[in-house]
């Protein structure tokens, strides 16, 4: 197997899953509890909310648990609305977001909130004047993805967290994709409010964490127990929190030489693709990328059926978000690019980790060449495009 869908998920790190085992077995004590078998998991979550805060910059006592990115999106968003409603009620945010922002905004602007969605250009960067543009005197918050997570886009992240502190809005970010795996500082940034989620980066699935920066006035999100003081209840999933923990730890420290890896196979993979497959066009940024997404769209075909002839070859990919899978809507990130309907149909999204080879990117390269081949002359689309050319 040939595994490329590493920004639906990835493996969690043996590592991580041994660091885990001892807190579903002998330490299963409630952190809350009073009795050193408690505080044995206390302090587990503890050291891990530590290891977290180092990866961003950020002070143990702003991080937050939570079940996930989703959750930590959930909560930014309609925390940071309702605690400011006082001052305004108008959001601004990109069209090019994971659904969880999205989503939450159309709950938003149900509930008499007003949100601008940025456009984004051709290569899904969004434009800062655009964004000055936007800022009205009711903005409470800005919500700008660091990374996108179909075509891999890096957004100016410092220079929009300038632009908030100068007008004094609260910005928020989904770091879902880059946390760990490209340096972020939040204080150099200007981020007030980050999200997170251990299952991108080698962890295990179902756990998160909301970054808050201290003095930012957020609301709880669930009510219950004191926990995580008192910002969001439930007894805390310490394994989890403890493979959070294990996993930013190893991506600190892999992360100059895995991301090297990455973009060498990434650009070794791009180049090969655009030489030797004919109608093709590489979506998103070519250097503001993600270290390891390789986006392509091919004319003529429809990714679903490249992606099952990639499967029986025993190769994992995506064809756009793994939430609009299964769906018959194309990319809302792709159309966002400019991509027509067609065009955003035919895209293969393949995310790497610095465990792919060469040799498999060699492998990838011969079987889509020829399910790409297969596909189009099956297509009554490239017939007609073919004969367009001979014509003429
Ligand atoms: C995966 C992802 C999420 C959702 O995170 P979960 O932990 O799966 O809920 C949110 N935003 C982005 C950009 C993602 O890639």
């Amino acid at each position: 197997m040939i595994y490329l869908d590493n920004a639906a998920t990835t493996r969690t790190a043996p590592e991580v899953v041994e660091a885990m085992l001892p807190y579903f077995t002998e330490n299963y004590g409630n952190p809350s509890a009073l009795y050193s078998l408690g505080a044995t998991g206390k302090k587990a979550v503890n050291e891990a909310r530590r290891r977290i805060a180092g990866v961003i910059g950020a002070k143990q006592e702003e991080i937050y648990f939570t079940s996930g990115g989703t959750e930590a999106d959930n909560w930014a968003l309609k925390a940071a609305a309702e605690g400011s409603a006082y001052k305004g009620r108008h959001i601004i945010t990109t069209r090019i977001e994971h659904h969880a922002i999205l989503n939450t905004c159309k709950y938003l602007e149900k509930r008499g909130f007003e949100v601008t969605y940025l456009d984004v250009d051709a290569y899904g960067r969004i434009d800062l004047a655009q964004l000055e543009g936007a800022v009205r005197p009711d903005t409470i918050l800005i919500s700008v993805m660091f990374a996108n997570n179909e075509i891999g886009t890096l957004e100016p992240i410092g220079e929009i967290g300038r632009l908030a502190r100068k007008k004094g809005i609260m910005f928020h970010t989904d770091a879902v994709q880059a946390f760990g795996q490209l340096p972020i500082q939040v204080d150099e940034l200007g981020v007030d409010l980050l999200s997170a989620s251990a299952h991108k980066l080698n962890g295990p699935k179902g756990i998160g964490m909301l970054y808050v920066r201290s003095g930012v006035k957020m609301g709880s999100f669930l009510h219950g127990g004191e926990q995580e003081r008192n910002r969001r209840a439930g007894t805390e999933n310490v394994p989890g929190i403890v493979g959070f923990g294990a996993a930013a730890a190893r991506a600190m420290d892999k992360m100059v030489q895995k991301a090297a890896v990455e973009r060498e196979l990434r650009d070794y993979l791009i180049g090969r693709i655009e030489a030797e497959i004919p109608y093709c066009r590489l979506n998103g940024h070519r250097e503001q990328r993600l270290p390891g997404n390789v986006n392509f769209s091919f004319s003529f075909i429809e990714g679903e059926s490249l992606l099952i002839m990639l499967d029986m070859k025993g190769i994992c990919a995506s064809s756009g978000s793994a939430c609009a899978s299964g769906s018959l809507n194309p990319s809302h990130v792709l159309l966002a690019t400019g991509l027509k309907q067609e065009e955003a149909h035919g895209s293969l999204r393949m995310t790497l980790s610095e465990e792919n080879t060469r040799e498999e990117m060699d492998i990838v390269v011969e079987e889509l060449k020829q399910a790409v081949a297969r596909l189009r002359n099956m297509s009554p689309l490239y017939e007609d495009f073919i004969k367009s050319t001979q014509e003429s």
